[in-house]
């Protein structure tokens, strides 16, 4: 494929709901599109999906904008004839902009698969499964406004449930979602709000309401710490901010630092590096499961494509688009299958919304 025009489109979808986790709160999801035709006129689709204000990364819709206008798309015209896999790997001359590169990469694997007429999961080593979808809920001002959340949202079907932890907000709300949910699988998220040497005590003590996993207990680098905790509790602890790239996983995994790994394409910039990882994290014994910002339909339904993938073994946090957002920008919007399970679908791009709620629009021609 050569490439011959790259367009980016800004759209901000407001949320149901504000979702708020340990480090800030979100109401609207921005998303950058990014689609990029060939010299033979096929369109493929990518999302760079960064949260506004570095909600849960310093990348914000501006700055991923930037780098794709000012470099990553004079870089793919500077490519030339490349496929997917070479793309990535150029790319990955840009470390620092994993969202951007995320965005750019998915719009490439999307105009090969519909350039030679193949499903991405084929591409990507996955199968046409379903993938299982776990139920994600951020933190709340009470415990009974959490267990409302999650008693309206539970009855779709999902496999499991993540509660969002933080430092005062953990013991209480776990003790109510034990007491009310029963023994229904149930794992955390604390978002890297923890401290091994301030909060060793409560740590310690989530080891006793049978969790699934913890995630990301403490700071994105703590690796020796978090290696540390881990050879104190019987939970497993998963990382997700500390697996930002594949030299932090090979760290992780060196360090025994965890024993299962989230994986995000956005974090990790794009489904190659997320495929290797995952591949990787696989091989060496890690449980996995594909993690979400979460993002609009192009890059969810991209992910759900890769989730099909056998690295990937545990429930995933992808969601069905109405979970989250009041509109969605693809045709048909992410749903489940059955319930608790979502398979990967062919999709396109609803230019109706993507105007609807667009903010900023641009076209790159060489
Ligand atoms: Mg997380």
């Amino acid at each position: 494929m050569i490439f011959q025009a790259v367009s980016l489109h800004h759209v901000r979808i407001p949320l149901h709901e504000p979702f708020r986790i340990a480090n800030g709160e979100v109401g609207v999801k921005d998303a950058i599109l990014v689609a990029a035709t060939t010299d033979e006129g096929v369109t493929g689709w990518g999302e760079a999906s960064p949260m506004s204000g570095g909600f849960y990364s310093k990348e914000t819709p501006e700055s991923t904008w930037q780098t794709l206008a000012d470099d990553l798309a004079p870089a793919l015209f500077a490519m030339g004839e490349i496929d997917p896999v070479r793309c990535a790997d150029l790319l990955a001359g840009y470390p620092r902009e994993p969202f951007a590169r995320a965005g750019l990469e998915g719009a490439v694997w999307d105009a090969h698969a519909r350039t030679i007429g193949e499903p991405l999961w084929k591409l990507l080593g996955g199968s046409a499964r379903e993938v299982p979808s776990g139920l994600a809920v951020g933190l709340y001002p009470s415990i009974d406004e959490l267990l409302a959340a999650i008693a309206r949202e539970l009855p779709r079907g999902y496999v499991r449930l993540k509660i969002k932890i933080e430092p005062g907000w953990d013991i209480e709300p776990l003790r109510a979602v034990r007491a009310k949910f029963g023994d229904i699988p149930l794992m955390v998220d604390a978002n890297a709000s923890y401290r091994l040497d301030e909060h060793r005590a409560t740590l310690l003590a989530l080891d006793a309401f049978d969790l699934m996993m913890i995630e990301q207990p403490l700071a994105k680098e703590a690796f020796v710490d978090l290696a540390e905790l881990q050879r104190s509790l019987r939970t497993p602890l998963c990382a997700d901010e500390s697996a930002f790239s594949p030299d932090a996983l090979d760290v992780l995994i060196e360090q025994r630092s965890v024993r299962i790994v989230n994986i995000k394409i956005q974090r990790v910039g794009g489904l190659h590096a997320a495929r290797l990882m995952a591949e990787r994290a696989a091989a060496a014994g890690l449980g996995v499961w594909l993690g979400t910002m979460p993002e609009l339909g192009v890059a969810t339904h991209q992910g759900v494509h890769l989730a099909t993938h056998p690295a990937f073994t545990l429930p995933s946090d992808v969601h069905p688009s109405e979970r989250w957002f009041v509109d969605e920008i693809t045709a048909p919007p992410v749903v489940m299958s059955s319930p608790g399970g979502i398979a990967p679908q062919e999709w396109r791009v609803n230019d109706d919304v993507v105007r609807r709620y667009g903010v900023a629009t641009w076209r790159f021609e060489p």
